[in-house]
């Protein structure tokens, strides 16, 4: 979860994702030194305590609770070693969007969009969110409530708090940690989440929590562990808050007409009537609907994969998560929740996933042709799509700007390594 809400880090794997779309890393972190030392000494962990109780205390935190849990604060190696984890290939999208979306969980959101049909019609009715998307998220971050992550929230924020790469941020989200204890919501024990301080049902980081996060079920409690209705009517709050707009979906996949630039997916907006007039129609071939809204063309593996029209509401998807394959998972299994049936072109499975060393290769060697893709960085980005759309161009492919078998071949870039 992340950037629409300040900053906010995203749990677990999505965090160091690479995505062949270049949307890529959800927070600009800070290049890794080459200080690899997980553990710190534990005076200096000892003096860091210190000063962020101080810190917290001075924020309004009461002394009593400050105190106490912080006495019970431990550094966590592994929370480190989890934080500076990078993968070492980048994931493709039809993994990607077949780890997240596929029919065990499918049905498992259309029985929980059943059993819990009151309740969800309730959060849609006080923040406009529909069911299954409330659904699809719930999916999505902790396969509907199955995971939470096990970390002490508390131990894990203050080790991140004690590094320097992300002090201030974590310090931030220590502090509202705290600050949840403190007004009785839950107790310090119970505080689990992912390593980066990610809680409950949907996940939030605590500084969402305290602005958004509500009590429901009347219990007094904000409770995004135990309590289902809080769980999903924060949800919703959240959501609603990032200006979710109730009367459009999140996107469509749709049909692009056989010369197609693809030059034009490159997160521009425009109005759905000029992408009728570019050939543009939905997945079964039928015309677009005429409504007055904008939308961007995401075109996320390649021309021979699937191609969506992102809506309004992608972008307040990606508030939560500032990836582009997270929004259109969510928007894809909210749609299958609802009832609809698979994508029309499901993304090739046989597309090799890139190591950082061979997208290395892959921008010197079309910058040692004249297709200027920019400074090597191993991160695809928009400069490296473009080179690879002008380079395709030059060789009588399909300029899509994507990294495709052909283009790699062509380019005699190895990608086992
Ligand atoms: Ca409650």
């Amino acid at each position: 979860m992340l950037n629409a809400f300040a900053r906010i880090l995203p749990q677990r794997s999505t965090v160091f994702r690479l995505s062949i779309t270049g949307l890529l890393t959800t927070l600009a972190l800070p290049a890794l030194g080459q200080d690899t030392t997980t553990s710190a000494p534990t005076d200096t962990f000892g003096e860091c305590k210190a000063r962020l109780q101080d810190r917290a205390m001075a924020a309004g935190v009461s002394q009593e609770t400050t105190r106490s849990v912080m006495a019970d604060v431990e550094y966590l190696d592994r929370v480190i070693e989890l934080d500076r984890r990078q993968p070492e290939f980048t994931t493709t999208f039809a993994d990607y969007l077949g780890r997240r979306v596929n029919e065990d969980r499918i049905d498992k959101g259309r029985m929980l969009l059943e059993q819990h049909n009151e309740l969800l019609d309730r959060v849609t009715a006080e923040t406009g969110v529909p069911a299954p998307y409330l659904v699809a998220f719930w999916g999505l971050e902790t396969n509907f409530g199955s995971y939470f992550g096990k970390m002490s929230v508390p131990s894990a924020l203050t080790t991140l708090a004690c590094d320097p790469r992300r002090s201030s941020f974590f310090t931030e989200q220590l502090i509202a940690a705290l600050r949840i204890i403190d007004d009785g919501d839950i107790p310090a024990k119970q505080m689990e989440g992912s390593w980066a301080g990610a809680m409950g049902h949907v996940q939030f980081m605590p500084t969402v929590f305290l602005k958004h996060a509500v009590d429901a079920d009347g219990d007094g409690k904000r409770d995004l562990w135990h309590s289902l209705p809080d769980a999903m009517m924060s949800a919703g709050k959240f959501l609603e808050s990032m200006g979710w707009n109730p009367d459009y979906r999140w996107g469509r996949e749709v049909l692009l007409p056989k010369k197609f630039d693809y030059a034009l997916a490159d997160g521009r907006r425009l109005p759905l009537s000029k992408w009728r007039q570019l050939g543009i129609t939905d997945a079964f071939g039928k015309a677009l609907a005429d409504e007055p809204i904008e939308a961007s063309l995401v075109v996320p593996a390649g021309h021979q994969g699937p191609a969506f029209l992102a809506y309004h509401n992608f972008k307040v998807i990606m508030g939560w998560n500032r990836s582009e394959f997270y929004a259109i998972a969510v928007g894809h299994l909210a749609d299958r929740v609802a009832g609809a049936g698979g994508l029309q072109n499901p993304p090739p499975e046989d597309v090799p996933a890139l190591s950082r060393a061979a997208i290395l290769d892959l921008q010197r060697s079309l910058n040692q042709r004249g297709f200027d893709s920019g400074k090597p960085d191993g991160i695809i980005g928009s400069g490296t799509r473009s080179a690879i759309r002008k380079y395709q161009s030059a060789s009588g492919l399909v300029a899509d700007g994507y990294p495709g078998q052909t283009v790699l071949d062509k380019l005699g870039i190895t990608t086992d390594r």
